[in-house]
Formats: C-alpha cells, sequence, structure tokens
C-alpha cells in the first residue's frame, strides 16, 4: 500500500492570508515560512523531502526519482521508486493520488488540466512502464456548486468536455465528474473524498479567498 496524505489549513507556521500551513512557493507567502511548512510535511511523512512541481495547468507528466531535483515544471509526476514522495499542490484544483502495484503518481487537474489532457496522459506513461490495477484518490477540491465560470467560458469548456456540465443557469462546472469519468475509462478505481475547498474553511480556496495558501497531496510508493 502506497502512503497518502492531504494537507488541511492547520499545523503550520505561516500567518496572515497563508495562516497556515501553506506549502505553495509562489503565492505570496514568506518563503521561510514555506520551507517550515515543508519541513513539518517531511516530518509527518517521515520519508525523504517530497517532490514538488512548479504546475502550469498543462499536460507535461514527468517520470522522477530519488535524484530529480524538486519544482520540476510539470502537471503530473510518476515514479517507480519506492521512498520518493510526490506531492501536488491545489486550492480548489484537483489533487488526484495514483496507486498501481509498483507505481504512484500525483495530478495537478483543474479545468485547463482536463482539458489539456492531463489525466489520461498520466494513466498512459503508467501502463507504458507498469502492469497491473490502479487507484486514484481525489482529494479536497471546489465541488460543483462553487466552481462558476463565465457563460462563454462555461459552453467552450462543455462542448469540449460534456461531463464537465451542470446547468447553464448558474454555468458552474463539474471538475471532479469529468476528472473521475476520464479515470473510469482508463479503467482507474476511482474514490472522491468529497471534500469542498470552496465550502470548507479548514481548507485553502483560491476563489473563496483569492490571496491564500496551497494545500499538498502527497503520495509515496
Ligand atoms: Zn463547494
Amino acid at each position: 500500500m502506497a502512503q497518502i496524505l492531504f494537507t488541511a489549513r492547520s499545523g503550520g507556521s505561516s500567518s496572515g492570508s497563508f495562516d497556515s500551513f501553506n506549502l505553495g512557493g509562489h503565492v505570496g507567502d514568506a518563503s521561510k515560512s514555506v520551507a517550515d511548512n515543508r519541513r513539518i510535511l517531511q516530518s509527518l511523512l517521515s520519508q525523504s523531502a517530497p517532490k514538488f512541481m512548479n504546475q502550469v495547468h498543462g499536460n507535461e507528466v514527468v517520470e522522477v526519482d530519488e535524484n530529480t531535483q524538486s519544482s520540476i515544471t510539470a502537471d503530473a509526476l510518476i515514479t517507480r521508486m519506492k521512498g520518493v514522495p510526490l506531492a501536488v499542490l491545489s486550492a480548489d484544483c484537483l489533487p488526484i493520488l495514483v496507486e498501481g502495484e509498483s507505481v504512484v503518481a500525483a495530478i495537478h487537474a483543474g479545468r485547463k488540466g482536463i482539458l489539456n489532457g492531463i489525466i489520461s496522459n498520466t494513466i498512459e506513461l503508467i501502463r507504458s512502464k507498469s502492469s497491473g490495477e490502479l487507484s486514484a484518490i481525489i482529494g479536497p477540491a471546489i465541488c460543483e456548486k462553487c466552481y462558476e465560470v463565465d457563460l462563454d467560458m462555461y459552453l467552450d469548456a462543455i462542448n469540449l468536455e460534456p461531463s464537465l456540465a451542470t446547468n447553464p443557469e448558474t454555468h458552474c462546472l463539474d471538475l471532479k465528474r469529468a476528472a473521475i469519468r476520464e479515470l473510469e475509462a482508463n479503467e482507474v478505481k476511482v474514490t472522491n473524498l468529497g471534500i469542498c475547498t470552496a465550502h470548507d474553511s479548514n481548507y485553502f480556496s483560491y476563489r473563496r479567498d483569492g490571496i491564500t495558501g496551497r494545500s499538498a497531496g502527497v503520495i509515496v510508493l
């Protein structure tokens, strides 16, 4: 079994808008606080330092090992190495952790990433390197009632991916349903934690708060 962890807001050393367990380095928080929080995360895991991504809402997937430098530009990481924690940062976007017998992955999937195929790209790369069943956990992320976009963006998105649709009156996108559909289409068993970051003040939410921190989803083979 892989080791899996999702952080919430509390338990860190950041203050103000980033109170307190902010793990994002490019959101305006003091770099010392972020470094402290990343050390806290590492001690919670009792593993080597997690590999973080420089996430760009793209569809690039990178395989890493213990020698790969952190902050590689990608929106998903996979590894077949034991004891190498993979981290995805989010504050509304979907943190998706994937586990197989001899492989794990961490995926950052927001609207753009989903439309760009980040989920299928990740599963394809995993399957090209490893056989066996896969399961995925969708961590705390914005729900279909909270993720309102303007009507044009809504119509463009559901045209590309119909499972994002809710209704044209509220024009909110259902990122979790689209992610579940894509994972299941790739024969991945899915668990959705069902936590909405915008509804639940225990989590950072960019939509709710604007300037805010980032939580982490971490998986270790
Ligand atoms: Zn919500």
